[in-house]
C-alpha cells in the first residue's frame, strides 16, 4: 500500500548513502517534500573542525529553501535506529521556523517507524511572527 509520503521517506533512504562523517561514522538521510511536490535531499556532513558539521535535515531544509521551493510539507529522517532518527534541538528550530505543522517522518533502517510534528518535538519554540520572515 502505497502512502502520502513514501517518496520522500525513499528519497531519505537513498540520500543517506551519501553521508560524510569519517568521524563518527554515523549515516543520517534526509528528505523534505514542498507544497509544490519537489523533493530536496540531504545528509549529514562532518568537518575535521567538529562545529563545522551540518545535520542531513537542516542540509535539506536549506538546499530547498535556497532553492525558492515552496512550503515544506514534511521532512523525513532515517537512521540507523530509533536514536538516530531524533533531530538536533538546532534542526528542530530550523523546521519550526518554515512550517511548525511540518510532518517529521522518522525511520530506522532496523524497521523503527514514528510520525511528529516539528512542533511536537519543539515545545514552547521561539518563533515570533514578527521576526519571522515568512
Ligand atoms: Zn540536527
Amino acid at each position: 500500500m502505497k502512502g502520502k509520503f513514501d517518496s520522500v521517506v525513499v528519497a531519505a533512504r537513498k540520500a543517506r548513502a551519501h553521508a560524510y562523517s569519517p568521524y563518527s561514522g554515523v549515516k543520517i538521510g534526509a528528505a523534505v517534500l514542498t507544497s509544490d511536490g519537489a523533493v530536496f535531499t540531504g545528509a549529514n556532513i562532518e568537518n575535521s573542525s567538529y562545529g563545522l558539521s551540518c545535520c542531513a535535515e537542516r542540509t535539506a531544509i536549506f538546499k530547498a529553501v535556497s532553492e525558492g521551493a515552496g512550503k515544506i510539507v514534511a521532512i523525513a529522517v532515517v537512521g540507523k535506529s530509533e536514536e538516530f532518527t531524533r533531530p538536533c534541538g538546532a534542526c528542530r528550530q530550523v523546521m519550526v521556523e518554515f512550517n511548525p505543522k511540518m510532518k517529521v517522518l522518522r525511520r530506522g533502517t532496523d524497521g523503527f517507524s514514528e510520525d511528529d510534528t516539528a512542533e511536537s518535538l519543539l515545545p514552547d519554540h521561539f518563533n515570533p511572527p514578527e521576526l519571522s520572515g515568512r
